[in-house]
């Protein structure tokens, strides 16, 4: 956790031109307007970090015009940085008198929690259900991953000496993008959508310059993925933003899948046309490629492989995703593997 309020010297403080009710203090390398007549140079005061979310106190209350937040999680000031009279301001200083008489006085001590301070973790507006530009294109596949449940004997008698990519399973809600012919789009799991003002997926198509690289690309390929975040599917990565992990990509031409192989061939291509973007295209994590079915000789083996920590390792993964590494008579073969461990933990 971040020491959010802590006690600290006030080195400089000057007055700003034209404002007879404010001054600017220095305290370390921050900036931070204060009112006029209330801190001393030299002394200590309380310091708040930018992104502190204050109580709501009445020490504070004079933050709620500018500060107040509520979210579905949270409820309290938050400090940003703001600009007072052309000065940038970060944070805030208070006098020392706003901490209870018992604390001990000490430069540098964390008073975060006494105070009641939290981290302002924001809630993305998630908009996922789109307007709707019509069906999912017929030329594409739509995301699914067959229950290995259903398919253990078969596939471990047909693919015992085949190489399976291993997948973290990410939680979220499936997007495409895809270049047909100069044609572009964005779609959802099953509809393609018009674009709009908020829209998640098409958020992350911004984010990402993904249809302008996919064009630069110039094959006919859909780039399919797991959006993840704040405000989707309980967010078990525990991301304050979205993110977007390509889990395959259609050739549109071929009518079938990637292999592994060629997917990363193909993502290494698009990035080439990445230059200094501040957010590059990402694949799920991938574990490695295994025999699956030489290696685990029955379900529960295979069960228990598929129980783990997640990408975010403090989380624990929904399960895992295998795709063949060559393809099996002209197709790739995927399937996957969900982990009990998640879903019962789901239920509490
Ligand atoms: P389910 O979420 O149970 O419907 O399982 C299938 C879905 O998992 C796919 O449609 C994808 O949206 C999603 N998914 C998440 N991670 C992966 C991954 N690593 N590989 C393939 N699909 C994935
Ligand atoms: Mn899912």
């Amino acid at each position: 956790m971040r020491n959010l309020a802590t006690i600290r010297r006030i080195s400089k403080l000057e007055t700003i031109d034209g404002a007879d009710r404010i001054e600017k203090a220095t305290i370390d390398g921050w900036s931070c307007v204060v009112k006029k007549g209330e801190l001393k140079e030299g002394a200590f005061c309380v310091y708040f970090e930018i992104d502190a979310l204050l109580p709501i106190r009445e020490e504070y209350e004079f933050l709620r015009n500018s500060c107040y937040k509520k979210t579905s999680a949270q409820e309290g000031f938050r400090l940003r940085t703001c600009r007072f009279k052309g000065v940038v301001s970060q944070g805030l200083a208070l006098p020392i008198d706003i901490l209870p008489p018992e604390i001990n006085i000490e430069e540098n001590s964390d008073v975060t929690e006494i105070l009641g301070v939290q981290l302002y973790t924001p809630v993305e507006g998630v908009v996922l259900s789109g307007n709707a530009k019509g069906n999912f294109p017929n030329w594409i596949r739509k995301t699914d991953q067959e229950r290995i449940e259903n398919l253990f004997d078969k596939y471990s008698s047909l693919y015992r000496n085949e190489f399976f990519e291993v997948s973290i399973k990410l939680d979220g809600t499936s997007a495409t993008y895809y270049h047909n012919n100069g044609e572009l789009g964005v779609c959802s799991r099953n509809l393609e959508l018009k674009e709009s003002e908020g829209n998640t997926y098409w958020n992350i198509e911004k984010k990402y310059n993904i249809l302008a690289l996919l064009k630069s690309y110039g094959k006919n390929i859909a780039v399919q993925g797991e959006v993840i975040g704040s405000g989707i599917q309980g967010n078990n990565e525990k991301l304050t933003d979205h993110r977007f992990f390509i889990f395959d990509i259609y050739d549109i031409d071929k009518r079938r899948y990637m292999t592994p192989g060629e997917r990363h061939e193909a993502i290494a291509e698009i990035m080439s046309f990445n230059c200094e973007r501040e957010y590059n295209l990402e694949q799920v994590p991938i574990l490695g490629s295994i025999k699956v079915f030489d290696m685990f000789n029955d379900i529960k083996a295979l069960k228990e492989y598929s129980v783990g920590p997640s990408m975010c390792p403090a989380a624990r993964r929904e399960g895992l995703v295998f795709k063949s590494m060559s393809l099996i008579d002209g197709n790739t073969v995927s399937f996957k593997s969900i982990s009990n461990e998640y879903l019962l933990k789901q239920k509490e």
